[in-house]
């Protein structure tokens, strides 16, 4: 975590004194359900084991509490986190005891009679509006469920929220899970001292959205590539014809400042020479190439085309590290899926030293073409990376390090 500033002041698991403590552990359980609420997708329970599992071979008594979709401060079953502590227990191999809220006479109870090496995984934290609102005295019975605490929810450090911000610094004994840790690791070093040239790759859907990381980015790296619907914007900017592609007019403005920018920051923003376009977004027929930058009137770009696919993948050779945010089209419509799946193989099969995958819809793309091990570290966090890339202050981080609160 050396290169996050004030890391030094965050304790990491292996310095927290848990034997036999009652350690409250922010993990992100944040999981898609199915319709008959199964968990449909368990990967971020698996990326928390590491830190459940070594904090049970360290004798902790484990409480385990998390967010999961929006149930906007009210219980609402559909959000139940039920579904999930069975799924954990079978990940465990272990009973793993779940308890239907998260503070009360009933828990705090429940908090004292588990065993060290014992499993309880509270209700959704969500199911009070006091949670987000992060209300002192939610956050205070929060902490007379524990005696230790860690955060281990990476996707939600941008918040500051009861779980996440107030509890921490009422906790004395406080330290970064390993899944954190990593994250802290690998984006620090990204942000402050990245292996020279960084190459940043761009995409998905609003320039609005990403504007400022791209204004971050281009003081650290050597080129921008920026795919997805928001490279029409900047296209546009440059007077480029878009078709009735995904514009955002009000943005143009500011993709033109961008432009110039880079030229003052010493960066290249690459944008795409030629697209695959379809005729609408929800009826888009057979995929049709473009000749260059230009998009015919009464088409849509919905993925980069073949020249700008080899053009990336060339401008990514020597680079030392690689940064990448965001699908370069429509991947969940093949065959539009190809300009992504083309980039995330190009990143895959690139020997640079650090490359990073900044979370959100691309690791869908890379988790789908089977490339994780072609990435040096892929994050669980897309909002929570890209707010820290922007060097905004994470309240989740910021409130493990030990002279705050
Ligand atoms: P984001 O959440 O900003 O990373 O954006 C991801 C979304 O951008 C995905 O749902 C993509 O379908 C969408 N997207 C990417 N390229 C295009 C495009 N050319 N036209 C419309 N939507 C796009």
């Amino acid at each position: 975590m050396k290169d996050y500033p004030g890391s030094e002041r965050i304790l990491r698991l292996d310095q927290l004194e848990v034997s036999n403590k009652r350690v409250f552990v922010r993990v992100d359980f944040n999981v898609p359900l199915t319709d008959d609420g199964k968990v449909s997708d368990d990967t971020r329970i698996r990326a928390s084991l590491p830190t459940i599992q070594a904090l049970i071979a360290k004798g902790a008594r484990v409480i385990c509490a998390s967010h999961l979709g929006r149930p906007k401060g009210k219980r609402d079953e559909k959000y139940t986190l039920e579904p999930v502590a069975a799924r954990l227990g079978e990940l465990l191999g272990t009973d793993v005891i779940f308890a239907d809220n998260c503070i009360g006479d009933g828990i705090h109870r429940q908090s004292r009679d588990l065993r060290p090496g014992q499993v309880l995984v509270l209700e959704n934290l969500r199911f009070h509006e006091a949670e987000e609102k992060n209300e002192h005295d939610f956050a205070f019975k929060l902490s007379q469920l524990c005696d230790a605490y860690v955060n281990d929810a990476f996707g939600t450090c941008h918040r500051a929220h009861a779980s996440t911000a107030g509890l921490p610094s009422l906790v004395k004994a406080r330290a970064a899970g390993l899944l954190l840790e990593k994250e802290i690791a690998a984006l620090g070093t990204l942000i402050h001292n990245p292996p020279r040239p960084l190459v940043a790759i761009l995409g998905g859907a609003k320039v609005s959205d990403k504007a400022k990381v791209i204004e971050a980015l281009l003081v650290k790296s050597s080129k921008v590539l920026v795919g997805g619907a928001m490279a029409y914007t900047f296209l546009r900017a440059l007077q480029c014809k878009t078709g009735t592609s995904r514009v955002e007019t009000e943005m143009v403005g500011l993709a033109g400042r961008i432009l110039e920018r880079a030229k003052t920051a010493d960066c290249k923003i690459i944008l795409p020479m030629d697209h695959m376009t379809g005729l609408t977004f929800d009826h888009p027929g057979p995929a049709q190439a473009t000749e260059n930058a230009h998009i015919p009137d009464g088409r849509m770009g919905l993925d980069i085309g073949p020249r700008t696919r080899a053009l990336f993948a060339k401008e990514l050779e020597g680079a030392a590290a690689i940064f990448w945010n965001g699908p370069m089209g429509v991947f969940e419509k093949p065959p539009f899926d190809e300009g992504t799946t083309f980039l995330a193989k190009a990143i895959a099969a690139n020997p640079a030293k650090v490359k990073i995958c900044g979370g959100g819809d691309s690791v869908a793309a890379i988790n789908q073409a089977g490339l994780e091990s072609g990435f040096t570290h892929i994050s669980t966090g897309g909002g929570a990376s890209l707010e820290m890339i922007e060097g905004r202050t994470m309240p989740g981080i910021e409130s493990l390090k030990q002279d705050i609160g």
